[in-house]
């Protein structure tokens, strides 16, 4: 990426590795939507020659502790450091501020390149198992761990109703990861034959289809005017997250996953946000008795 709009080829040095760090060379290589948004949607602002890129099966060069050349390993796209206080708090994508834990293509050079830099490497990279094909495990790099995030963010519990919004491969792991957790009713909102299809194999027990109609209407028919349990949000745009809202039930929790297009806000409904709003006050009294649980322990 030259900047937002603008792509060619371009001539780095060599990475420099660190005593914690791996340098690595790509095997295999896949692209991203979010590349495409980065570039051409200007999506997470200018960034000018950076090197794009965040799914990577490849060999490791320089090695670390776990590591040694010539090792075939599985890069994700999330690369946090681990020592940050927001890591060791949980969250691992925000790792030193906001969204720092996604590095590649965002705050520093990406995978598309000869050699590139992984820091944390012991703890950020993963090898690939023998049986394994590296054009298979790539799609473990974003797409598999983006929509089973998405559940996790969800906090989808064994029986929930979850719709799924998107059914691109990361709306697709949302409903697997769904369904492995143990969800009773996944509404998957497409319309993609071929998607439909896989939607179908990974657990999806109702097809939403928004050429029929409103989604959100759709959703409220099917549950009897009670609306869902979760949310996973893996497509749509600025106006995506209202839907959501309109069609959770009190209480219920969204996972978003989403860039939710450009521009500076999103549009939360007013009327429906007064039902969620009940989440928040159990997720804050959730997070205060984890910070007492943690402080008991720190002080035993
Ligand atoms: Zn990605």
């Amino acid at each position: 990426m030259l900047s937002i709009g603008k792509t060619g080829w371009i001539e780095k040095e060599k990475p420099v590795c660190g005593s914690l760090d791996a340098i690595c060379r790509p095997i295999v290589l896949a692209p991203c939507t979010s590349d495409v948004h980065t570039v051409w949607a200007g999506a997470i602002g200018e960034r000018q020659n950076m090197i794009l890129g965040h799914e990577a099966v490849v060999e490791v060069v320089e090695p670390v502790k776990d590591f040694k050349p010539g090792d075939r390993v599985i890069v994700p796209a999330i690369t946090p450091d681990w020592g940050a206080l927001e890591s060791q708090a949980g969250y691992l994508m925000h790792s030193g501020g906001m969204l720092c834990g996604w590095k590649f293509s965002n705050f520093k050079d990406g995978v598309f390149a000869e050699y590139f830099h992984v820091n944390h490497a012991d703890a950020n990279l993963a090898h690939l198992p023998e049986n394994v094909k590296p054009e298979n495990a790539v799609m473990l790099c974003d797409m598999v761990v983006t929509g089973f995030h998405g559940v996790e963010l969800a906090d989808v519990k064994f029986g929930d109703s979850v719709c799924v919004i998107g059914i691109g491969p990361v709306g697709l792991m949302a409903v697997a990861g769904a369904n492995k957790r143990g969800a009773s009713y996944i509404y998957e909102v497409g319309s993609r034959p071929n998607c439909v299809e896989a939607a179908k194999y990974y657990g999806e027990t109702d097809i939403i289809n928004y050429k029929n109609g409103d989604i959100v209407e759709q959703v409220l028919e099917k549950t009897k005017n009670k609306g869902v349990d979760r949310v996973i949000i893996a497509g749509g745009d600025v106006n995506t997250f209202e839907q959501a809202i309109k069609m959770l039930k009190p209480g219920g929790a969204v996972g978003n996953v989403n860039y939710l297009g450009e521009g500076e806000y999103i549009k939360i409904p007013r009327i429906e946000w007064v039902l969620v709003w009940d989440i928040k006050q159990s997720m804050q009294v959730s997070l205060q008795e984890e910070d007492s649980r943690w402080k008991r322990w720190l002080h035993s």
